[in-house]
């Protein structure tokens, strides 16, 4: 029995041995980058927030108000499980890891000074900011070309192996320098596809207006992200999701809360259906993160910008079969916003420099343990 023991003890010490070996392969080959437009820290990091609702609250307590019901709960870790039950139950607690919770002495920073939209998708999607010159919304084509368009020409993929869906009309012109580069879906645009129930949804967008005219709700920009992500099998894809940015701005915090509990169940729809194909099932880098912060207060929660303090923090989170780390990060150095770009691409082993020598480097601490 002993002996028995002891060579069963000798195989698992061998396997485990074999399992870091096959760590130190990148097994990365399809990149998906998420973005929720303006997601504070606040709700991602503790869910309900009950500085906002006492703003809200004009008559009553705020413990009879049906947001309270539904989301309170006595820790943040427990409120937040209970605004997005997928991301903090499965998918930090077993296959990745969150950055830019500052009570942990966490941070993620802009390097951008602007702390809106454009300049935040640029940095991000270019790895520098460029403040001179993206320091409006408007549509301008992005001079730079972004890490879609150069992991394009790296990994030479057809347009459609490198796609962008986006709720905001905007997205179009930031994603890519040169026009027609990538397949780009973004606002109310129309998206063909050969199934039919997605050609419906496509008409359908233009029947469900949203308070915005240039953002459409998220769903359409999420189920077209899905059907080509099903159809075409992309090696690339961004998904760019924007409405927590809008009803906030609108104040309607309970629509805020709502859109993250709905932007939870596509990320579990999302994976789920990653792990049932061979192509993806452990091969895929996820990346979710956000274009900036927003205030912090009870009336600053709405806004965000460069008189906005606290708009300059983000987070960050990872889920990749190339990086060990669970869970938050823990008192580790800072990282920048224009370290993703780089941070794709060495999920890749693609040395982003190529692309622009300025660029943030990629994050050291997520290809460490811990
Ligand atoms: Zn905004």
């Amino acid at each position: 029995m002993i002996k028995r023991l002891g060579s069963f003890t000798l195989t698992v010490v061998l396997l485990s041995a074999l399992v870091v070996n096959a760590n130190a392969q990148n097994k990365t080959e399809n990149l998906i980058l998420i973005t929720l437009d303006g997601a504070r820290l606040q709700e991602i990091f503790g869910g309900l927030d009950v500085e906002v609702l006492k703003g809200l609250t004009e008559e009553g307590t705020i413990e009879e108000t049906p947001l309270y019901k539904k989301y309170w709960a006595d820790t943040a870790e427990k409120r937040r499980e209970k605004l997005m039950p997928f991301f903090w139950g499965v998918l930090m607690k077993q296959h990745g890891s969150i950055a830019g919770n500052r009570r942990l002495g966490s941070t993620v920073e802009l390097t951008n000074k602007h702390w809106f939209s454009y300049p935040g998708y640029s940095e991000i999607l270019t790895g520098q900011a460029h403040d001179e010159i993206i320091k409006s919304n408007d549509k301008i084509r992005n001079p730079n070309t972004t890490v879609l368009e150069f992991l394009k020409r790296k990994l030479r993929l057809d347009v459609r192996q490198v796609a962008a869906f986006a709720s905001w009309d905007v997205i179009d012109w930031v994603v890519e320098h040169e026009v027609g580069a990538i397949t780009s879906n973004a606002g109310f645009e129309a998206y063909q596809h050969p199934d039919a129930a997605i050609d419906e949804l496509s008409k359908l967008q233009f029947e469900t207006a949203t308070p915005w005219d240039n953002v459409r709700h998220d769903i359409y920009t999420f189920r077209f992200a899905m059907a080509h992500l099903k159809t075409y099998q992309p090696r690339v894809l961004y998904i760019a999701l924007g409405e927590t940015d809008d009803w906030a701005h609108n104040g309607r915090y309970d629509r805020v809360l709502q859109v993250l509990e709905r932007t939870d169940a596509y990320l579990r729809q999302l994976w789920e259906f990653l792990q049932s194909q061979e192509q993806y099932k452990n091969r895929t880098t996820i990346l979710i993160t956000v274009d900036h912060g927003r205030g912090s207060t009870a009336p600053q929660w709405k806004t965000h910008g460069k008189k906005i303090a606290e708009a300059k923090y983000t987070w960050l989170a990872v889920v990749s079969p190339d990086s060990q780390r669970r869970g938050e990060w823990v008192n580790t150095e800072t990282i920048f916003a224009n370290q993703i770009a780089a941070t794709l691409c060495r999920f890749l082993k693609i040395d982003y420099s190529e692309n622009n020598a300025n660029a943030g480097k990629p994050i050291a601490q997520l290809f460490k343990d811990n």
